[in-house]
């Protein structure tokens, strides 16, 4: 496909504006400097072959609106149409950031109840929303646990992070100043309870633990994990990016988790994927809720403002309100589905997940055969072995059947992963195809191996160097 630099003829333009009967004048002469550039080189095009130029890039991209969109720890799901709607209302995307509180009453009153309705849905005295992601709430999370510890004059150097955990979990960690210890996974994928109670000293502030972790398990022993933790005056820090696994069925805040993260973006709404905003809500349990961000909302009947009047606060990790058009979003995703449905929601993703994990079974390495949550987790490792076939290979060939690959060499405990998150938003139907399409690949892995590697071979482009195109990046066109 031609840039659209390569598309440009001198003198073609999108608007023909008419003569105007204004005197010119030369802005430069009245401001004493150049003003406009004159080496820009920006294409001139008609207003048709600007339109057909993006209308086709945006063809060659994939979104969960096009097809099924298994990336594993996402929730790639579908997102009714209803959340947009709302998000759009005026009183929603009109209202200036800096109105006052008295203008702002229904924005202020929509976050309120929000805040309450997670705090119940995950059993936490309080929530902010105030961070923009999920890696942006693990942050705030930690710095609160870090506040925390330092108000009670305890120095804490050390937190523990299983083998199994996303990336950002170290990384919050190692930027909040703490020492990131590996805590190991035991044979049937959870924690690792004696190495946990050889680690776990005065030393160690907390545990950082995802639940459901990303092998798609939940920890059976969590409540034992909690036990140990806080028996060493030690915190319970929870990644909640994969709630949608536990929606209706527990709470984080029973469990004895003392902080939670959520990823709106993934669990309630809004797919993220391309650089769009998130938001990362905290859930803290009453002994942290000195610490939350400010400003905090307060509720003084019947109106709402903010104040910022929490001495032991953290501070401020986000300007204004957050990303206040994706709370929205999973604001209005909670109010339709109501609690019936979002427990059915929960249901259906691992319903999904368990449904496909035992028909790829007889076809793909297993390494962790139990019962799973939202998704399931397998090992390429059959396929090297038998025709040098790898992971990567099978998830280009996946596209060549329409759908978007799985997440794939992650979590790191498993050679060749290959892990598959269907979401609940997936019919049978669906999911039939999508088994029908990796079982085909399985099949062709044997009898024709150098047909997979060689894919994707129905794409505009076929394999790329992603590692050059990560590392130099060709984003500039010049003329030729
Ligand atoms: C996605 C994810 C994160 C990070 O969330 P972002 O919104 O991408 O910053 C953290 N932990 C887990 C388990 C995740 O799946």
């Amino acid at each position: 496909m031609e840039l659209i630099f390569e598309l440009s003829k001198p003198g073609r333009s999108t608007a023909d504006v008419s003569a105007s009967d204004v005197p010119v004048v030369n802005i430069e002469d009245v401001i004493g400097r150049q003003y406009l550039r004159d080496d820009l080189d920006l294409p001139e095009v008609a207003e048709i072959d600007l339109v057909r130029h993006y209308t086709n890039l945006s063809r060659r991209n994939f979104g969960v609106d096009l097809g099924f969109y298994p990336l594993g720890s996402c929730t790639m799901k579908y997102n009714p149409k209803i959340n947009e709607n709302v998000a759009a209302l005026p009183g929603f995307t009109g209202l200036h950031p800096n109105a006052s509180d008295e203008f702002a009453q229904g924005n202020l009153q929509l976050m309120y109840d929000m805040q309450k309705l997670l705090s119940s849905i995950f059993g936490m005295a309080e929530f902010t929303l105030q961070p923009a992601a999920g890696a942006h709430g693990e942050l705030t999370g930690v710095m609160m646990i870090k506040k925390y510890f330092e108000s009670k004059g305890q120095k804490r150097p050390i937190i523990l992070i299983p083998d199994t955990a996303h990336g950002t979990n170290p990384a919050s960690g190692a930027l909040c100043g703490f020492d990131t210890i590996t805590l190991r996974s035991n044979a049937e994928g959870g924690v690792d309870i004696e190495h946990l109670n050889s680690l776990m000293t005065e030393d160690v502030a907390g545990l950082m633990l995802t639940n459901p972790n990303t092998l798609g398990l939940f920890e059976r022993n969590i409540e034992q994990v909690a036990q140990i933790v806080h028996s060493k005056g030690g915190l319970l820090y929870g990644d909640g990016a994969n709630a949608n696994a536990f929606l209706g069925k527990t709470r984080p805040g029973d469990l004895g988790f003392d902080v939670i993260q959520l990823n709106l973006h993934k669990t309630f709404a809004t797919p993220h994927g391309g650089g769009g905003p998130g938001s990362g809500p905290v859930g803290v349990s009453e002994a942290l809720v000195n610490y939350l961000p400010v400003p905090r909302i307060v509720k003084n009947d019947p109106t709402y403002s903010w104040s910022a009047s929490f001495p032991d606060t953290i501070g401020r990790v986000r300007a204004f309100y957050g990303n206040f058009n994706v709370i929205v979003k999973a604001y209005t995703y909670i109010r339709s589905l109501g609690t019936e449905g979002l427990t059915r929601a929960t249901e259906m993703a691992v319903l999904n997940a368990n449904y496909i994990k035992e028909k790829l079974k007889p076809y793909y390495d297993l390494p962790y055969d139990r019962v799973c949550m939202h998704e399931c987790v397998f090992s390429g490792n059959r396929q090297v072995a038998q025709s040098g076939v790898h992971t990567s290979d099978i998830a280009k060939r996946l596209i060549d059947f329409g759908y978007h690959p799985p997440t794939i060499y992650f979590p790191l405990i498993v050679p060749e992963a290959i892990m598959i998150e269907p979401t609940e938003t997936e019919s049978k139907e669906t999911l039939d195809a999508f088994c029908d399409a990796m079982i085909a690949i399985a099949q062709e892995a044997k009898e024709n191996p150098q047909r997979v590697k060689d894919a994707p071979l129905s794409t505009p482009v076929s394999r790329l160097d992603e590692v050059l195109a990560a590392r130099k990046p060709d984003v500039c066109w010049k003329k030729p």
